[in-house]
């Protein structure tokens, strides 16, 4: 039930934090993973480590706000590996100021690389979801449902996920795909780091709020990787599933 064997599936932003978390899982479950990202040799090393627990994966440089690069992405996937069965939209930044403070460069650049990114990725990656039914996981965040003063960009953006997830959900249901969002809670990986640095107090009310009591780490987003991407979530589509200790029923 959840066999990846034969799947391949593209990660992007999968050469680090929560996505090289749940690229180990798929890769674990046997898919073939491949990992996206911008810097070649951050990807490279991430799929040289996958490999060297024995699995297949490949790595291609891309920068997913980009249409045309998006289109080279999924054309190279497509001759190297002759299938794409699982799209794992992750890639994310964030700039932390309240909206009153933010440029519109900054506005825009985070709406590019957390949404319109899945955008262009899911089109792309429809013609080959469909041709024997496919999985599309999109990254969303707390922040697709709760607000923060310092993330209008970001809460936007992830917000929209959701909303964009439940739209391809219902247009791409007849084609056998299902696609769903997962919304980390607070996981440690480099973007948090940084706020953790930047928003005074954050560590301690992250502590108080999640009932597990700590941090997430990437390896935590392995399993519901794996679940959305197998055939045991064949009749889950256009959810948004909290995978954060607790943290959203707090
Ligand atoms: P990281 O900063 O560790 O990873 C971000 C990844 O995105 C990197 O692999 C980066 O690769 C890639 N990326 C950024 N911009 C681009 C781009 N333009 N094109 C291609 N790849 C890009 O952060 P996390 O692992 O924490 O975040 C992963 C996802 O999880 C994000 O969508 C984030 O919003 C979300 N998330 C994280 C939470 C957390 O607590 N950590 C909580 C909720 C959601 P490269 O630099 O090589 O391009």
């Amino acid at each position: 039930m959840f066999n990846l064997a034969g799947k391949v599936a593209l990660v992007t932003g999968g050469n680090g934090g929560i996505g090289l978390g749940m690229a180990r899982g798929l890769a674990r479950a046997g898919a073939v993973v491949v990992i996206a990202g911008r810097n070649a040799e951050k990807s490279r090393e991430a799929a040289h480590a996958l490999r060297a627990q024995g699995a297949r994966a490949d790595a291609i440089e891309a920068d997913v706000t980009d249409e045309g690069e998006v289109e080279r992405l999924f054309a190279q996937v497509g001759e190297r590996h002759g299938a794409l069965h699982i799209l794992v939209n992750n890639a994310g930044t964030t700039v932390r100021k309240p909206a009153h403070e933010m440029s519109l460069d900054e506005w825009r650049h985070v709406m590019d690389v957390n949404l319109t990114s899945a955008f262009l990725c899911c089109r792309s990656a429809h013609g080959w979801l469909r041709r024997q039914g496919g999985k599309v996981i999109n990254i969303g965040s707390m922040m697709s449902i709760f607000g923060a003063p310092y993330a209008p960009s970001y809460g936007a953006s992830k917000g929209g996920i959701v909303q964009f997830t439940r739209s391809i959900a219902t247009a791409w249901a007849a084609d056998g795909i299902q696609a769903n969002a997962v919304l980390p809670g607070w996981i440690d990986t480099d973007l948090t780091r940084g706020a953790r640095e930047q928003v005074a107090g954050l560590n301690e009310r992250v502590l108080a709020r999640t009932p597990a009591g700590r941090w997430g780490a990437p390896d935590d987003l392995a399993g519901i990787a794996v679940f959305l991407a197998s055939p045991a979530s064949d009749f889950v589509t256009g959810t948004a599933i909290p995978v954060d200790g607790g943290y959203s029923i707090t």
